[in-house]
């Protein structure tokens, strides 16, 4: 461990008092109806952070009824798209001038470094900007074609009542991925954040009363997957779920959808695999796969945590990335100099490394890490850099979420041999390929069973581009003009022009 870069306590400050969390249903923060909260514990400092309301289903009957009256009264499905982008880009500005103030909690609550959250609240008011171009740009269609004496038109029309559910590892970037699009097309929300993350999400709901949204539109309701999260998944009045976390969790809320045949759209996991071929840009590849690995401690749906090199390179290609591993900074994650901050909960850390554990039993070797890193004056957990080589692919850590900075390296020979490697996973988030030959890049990106290839680049990301999975990754799509079509219905109206109808009954 000593030869690892730790970067020790800084001298950043705890809060004074924990950030206090409660749900905002109908325009007021209110607690829970039968006032239960809980507490968040910093994975950094082991120090209570957040103390929330505790929802149940009485507050989630509540916000749905806010929610549904709010759209049912047109207070923001009737507004033009001038009035909806006009407020989502106050938003964004908002975001902007909270921008330390959003990272700092989003720091404390999930452990994740300062610098990295500022990176993603930037990102996030950038979302915003774009979603608001897409309320004045989004429009239907004509059908002119149908006979001198018919028109027919396509109404592009919100959803309506949407509930947006959200997982801990990108709380305030992810929810920035669907509030901005379900507004942008007019619909109302009730949103539940992890209950490891509920603080920013709360900050972002103050900041859209600030702007402006009418009372209803836009409803937070905190607390735990049971009861809020399926309370809000089994409400008639709901109209559809929008859903980011596990894929287990995902298929709880499609049975739990079913009952009501609303709309689902999933973002689920990923094991993400990139491959090396030997004429890659092999030092740009090592960075990249590190940073691919250990970005937000591996607890990232896009983690490249599955790399398939060529076997003429596989021995150099794992030096290089144990070397470079050795200097990524780990530790306290308010220090500004932190690349890679704490492990979301004890129980994640056990589950991280039993998975190391197992895979070393079964044959594989640990090249480095394996196990808890000590932060010098720091009271959360934290796992080394670990990189673990000789892994086959039906291995559970070749097949599962590790969820943690954990890479597994698997071998290949052939251009065919790694797309089937590549495609023999049970998800399809993302794939990427490292070659200087073009046509190896267009040949893979067009094999790889993906939502997203990356070439000779890895984890880049823009609000233009439509962000989802295949297979048990997920459905739908986020971002993009995609991402507004996901909170749309298509409305036909037929005309008749003039009095050309014949008759039926003679
Ligand atoms: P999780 O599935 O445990 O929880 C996600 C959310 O669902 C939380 O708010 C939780 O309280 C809620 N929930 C739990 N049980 C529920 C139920 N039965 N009904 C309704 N809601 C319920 O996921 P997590 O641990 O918070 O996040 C990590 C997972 O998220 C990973 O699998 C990761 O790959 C995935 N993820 C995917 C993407 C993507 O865009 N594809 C992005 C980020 C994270």
């Amino acid at each position: 461990m000593s030869d690892l870069n730790v970067v020790s306590i800084s001298e950043a400050k705890l809060p004074a008092e924990p950030f206090v969390a409660r749900h905002l249903i109908d325009g007021d923060w209110r607690q829970s109806a039968d006032g239960s909260t809980f507490d968040r514990v910093s994975p950094s400092h082991g120090s209570v952070v957040t103390k929330a309301a505790k929802g149940g289903a009485r507050d989630v009957d509540a916000a749905v009824s806010a929610a549904r009256l709010a759209f049912d009264k047109g207070r923001w499905s009737r507004t033009s798209g001038k009035e909806r982008a006009t407020l989502l880009l106050k938003i964004a500005d908002l975001i902007d001038r909270e921008r330390e103030r959003i990272a700092y909690w989003e720091t404390l609550e999930s452990g994740k470094p300062i610098s990295q959250a500022m990176a993603e609240i930037e990102g996030a008011s950038d979302i915003w900007r774009f979603a608001a171009s897409l309320a004045r740009t989004m429009h239907g269609e004509s059908y002119n074609s149908l006979g001198s004496d018919m028109l027919g038109l396509v109404l592009k029309e919100p959803v309506g009542v949407v509930s947006i559910i959200t997982p801990w590892n990108f709380p305030f970037l992810i929810v920035s991925q669907k509030l901005p699009f379900a507004l942008a097309a007019g619909c109302t929300v009730v949103i539940k954040p992890s209950e490891m993350t509920p603080a920013t999400t709360v900050i972002l709901g103050e900041l859209c009363i600030e702007a402006g949204i009418p009372a209803g539109v836009v409803n937070i309701v905190l607390g735990y997957g049971d009861p809020v999260g399926t309370a809000m998944t089994a409400d008639k009045r709901v109209d559809m779920v929008t859903f980011t976390g596990s894929t287990g969790v995902g298929k709880a809320i499609v049975k739990a959808a079913a009952g009501t045949l609303k709309k689902v759209s999933l973002e689920l996991g990923g094991k993400n695999p990139q491959v090396i071929f030997p004429d890659a840009d092999l030092e740009s590849a090592v960075d990249a796969v590190v940073f691919g690995v250990y970005f937000n401690a591996g607890e990232c749906c896009n983690s490249g945590s599955r790399i398939i090199v060529h076997e003429d390179i596989a021995e150099a290609f794992l030096k290089a990335t144990v070397d470079l591993s050795r200097k990524v900074p780990f530790g306290d994650p308010l220090d500004p100099s932190t690349k890679v901050g704490a492990i979301i909960t004890p129980d994640h850390q056990s589950k991280i490394d039993k998975y190391v554990r197992d895979a070393a039993d079964a044959g594989a070797t640990v090249h480095l890490g394996g196990e808890a890193l000590t932060v010098p004056g720091l009271a959360g957990q934290f796992y080394q850099p670990t990189i673990v080589a000789d892994v086959k692919s039906d291995m559970p850590i070749a097949r599962e979420e590790v969820f943690g900075p954990v890479l597994s390296v698997l071998t290949f020979k052939t251009l065919d041999e790694a797309i089937e490697l590549v495609n023999d996973a049970d998800y399809g988030l993302s794939a990427g390929v490292w070659s200087e030959n073009v046509h190896t890049c267009l040949e893979f990106a067009r094999r790889a069973h993906a939502g997203t290839v990356w070439t000779n680049t890895w984890m880049d990301g823009f609000a233009e581009m439509p962000f989802g999975g295949v297979k048990e990754s997920g459905q739908g799509r986020e971002l993009g003009k995609y991402g507004l079509d996901e909170f749309l219905e298509a409305k036909t109206v037929t005309m008749r022009i003039g009095k050309t109808r014949a008759p039926w009954v003679a």
